[in-house]
């Protein structure tokens, strides 16, 4: 199917929705809604069906023996069970294991793993499982805080509340001085 046949599609639809949750279509300001949705749609999840360990390219040798870590990495993603946003920042430390990788893709890799209908545990494996992968590091951990507006906006409405989802991998596991060690440097202006 082309790129502009779903498009019109989408745009169909946002516009049976509309309607049956008794608005009208034809006044001003719903008349390009479903133009603009279906447009915002194609960005907001341009990343369904390509693997966010596509994001880490270019790794190169390096003999660096510390740990790293890339924190305050802003995300806006959609949970995948109302499909309304939900967002917040992601936080990745690793040790390196000879093979490092540009420090910007990091935050390319959150961004890919967040442009899909999300859950914040699947998406924090996500970028684990990626580093991982990619740069088989001595380990990973990955901490994610998230604020999601089905649960301000709706159902039991407590705004405000974050969650905070956090995976760790290798080295990190057994090592409880590295993952505090990681806690540290999130602290640290
Ligand atoms: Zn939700």
């Amino acid at each position: 199917m082309s790129v502009e046949l779903k498009k019109e599609l989408l745009e169909t639809h946002i516009r049976a929705i509309l309607e049956l949750i008794g608005e009208d279509t034809k006044r001003e300001g719903l008349l390009d809604t479903p133009k603009r949705v279906a447009k915002m749609y194609g960005e907001v999840f341009e990343g369904v069906g390509i693997d966010p360990e596509t994001a880490l390219t270019t790794t190169f040798e390096e003999d660096y023996e510390g740990m790293v870590v890339v924190k305050d990495i802003s995300y806006y993603t959609f949970c995948e069970h109302h499909l309304i946003p939900f967002f917040g920042k992601a936080h990745i430390g690793y040790i390196p294991n000879g093979r490092v990788v540009g420090l910007s893709k990091f935050a390319r890799l959150v961004e890919l793993a967040s442009k899909r209908p999300q859950v914040q545990e699947r998406m924090t494996q996500q970028v684990a499982d990626a580093v991982m992968n990619v740069l088989q590091p001595e380990g990973v951990i990955v901490s994610v805080e998230g604020q999601h507006l089905c649960m301000c906006a709706r159902g039991v409405k407590k705004p405000g509340s974050s969650t905070v989802t956090t995976i760790k991998k290798g080295v990190f596991k057994e090592n409880v001085a590295l993952a505090e060690e990681f806690e540290r440097a999130l602290l640290r202006d």
